[in-house]
């Protein structure tokens, strides 16, 4: 098992949802399941306690400022974003704070977008600074999902709300303060 900051306990990691907020309604949302009232809120002193930090939501990049303002504030941890990229243009002025991205595809607009701005940003080769980054596409997704070598890619299936587990390392949390 990795282990955490201090060489000895265990890699900790939080996965946070910063705001319930949403630009895309997912018929199968586990939001639906880890509401408000289902899951432990968390405060900044807290969260500096874990190595790595999984921002997602709803959809974190729909609140710029805040998102900026949490990754400073967290600068001692690995923070990783979870986003389905309501604006690439709002992806590509943070990308550069995070340690990875994870985008999301949940359906063909989202792939068809991904597509777009992705060649334009990395199909040739400008230097752009890059996290990591993955990319997860959901079996809705029927269009055609260009690869790119510096992404890796994961496919993935809608299941019961109920049945999403976390990674044995990851305990779920919601900021205290939600973005609303
Ligand atoms: S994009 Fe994610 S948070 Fe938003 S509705 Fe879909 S599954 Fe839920």
């Amino acid at each position: 098992m990795a282990k955490g900051r201090d060489g000895m306990k265990p890699y900790r990691t939080a996965r946070v949802i910063c705001t319930y907020k949403c630009n895309k309604q997912c018929f199968g949302c586990v939001n639906s399941v880890h509401d408000e009232m289902h899951v432990q809120p968390i405060g900044l002193t807290d969260l500096a306690r874990f190595d790595e930090i999984i921002i997602t939501g709803g959809e974190p990049l729909l609140f710029l400022d805040q998102l900026i303002d949490l990754t400073e504030k967290l600068s001692g941890a690995r923070t990783i974003l979870y986003t389905s990229v309501p604006s690439y243009s709002k992806l590509f002025a943070v990308f550069h704070l995070f340690a990875g991205v994870t985008i999301t595809l949940h359906d063909n607009e989202d792939a068809i977008r991904f597509n777009r701005h992705f060649q334009k940003y990395f199909g040739n080769d400008n230097g752009f600074p890059l996290p990591q980054f993955f990319v997860r596409i959901y079996d809705s997704v029927t269009a055609h999902v260009e690869l790119f070598p510096t992404a890796q890619y994961k496919s993935c299936k809608w299941v019961d709300p109920k049945d999403c587990k976390l990674q044995p390392n990851e305990e779920l949390f919601r900021l205290r303060n939600l973005w609303i």
